[in-house]
């Protein structure tokens, strides 16, 4: 674990959070992007060395619109980056941490991700992401 990478936070409304939290942090968000597989558009705000990611339901039943019917508007996720994805899954789940993915998968931003069940973790979804090397332009999941 490296850092906190960034903070994830559901919303109802991309484009509304989106002009909340441009008048919040001052400054917009620098990337949308939609990750079809999750169910999810995302937007993400870079204020100091802090990131932000706010993410909308693309779909009905999906992970953030169960999130919304159950919670409501929130933090839905703490993200922390790793240098080695693999390496701290084995790590967690030695460790015995529930993961909610057997193998790293494509997140936004140029990401690969993986989850630790909040039932494991205190409530809180972690999110583990390590950068996609620059090299790599393929968009298919690892493995
Ligand atoms: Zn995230």
């Amino acid at each position: 674990m490296k850092k906190i990478e960034h903070l994830g936070i559901a919303v109802k409304s991309l484009e509304a959070s989106n002009a909340l939290f441009e008048k919040l942090l001052g400054v917009g968000p620098y990337k949308e992007e939609e990750v079809a597989s999750e169910g999810v558009r995302t937007a993400f705000f870079k204020k100091g060395p802090n990131k932000i990611e706010l993410l909308e339901s693309t779909t009905e039943d999906g992970p953030i619109a169960r999130f919304l019917a159950k919670k409501g508007e929130g933090i839905h996720h703490v993200a922390f980056e790793v240098s080695d994805i693999e390496a701290e899954m084995a790590r967690l789940k030695a460790q015995g941490f529930v993961l909610l993915n057997e193998a790293p998968k494509r997140g936004a931003d140029n990401k690969l991700v993986a989850f630790v069940h909040p039932k494991t973790a205190n409530g809180i979804l972690v999110e583990l992401c390590q950068e996609v090397p620059s090299n790599d332009h393929g968009g298919q999941p690892l493995r």
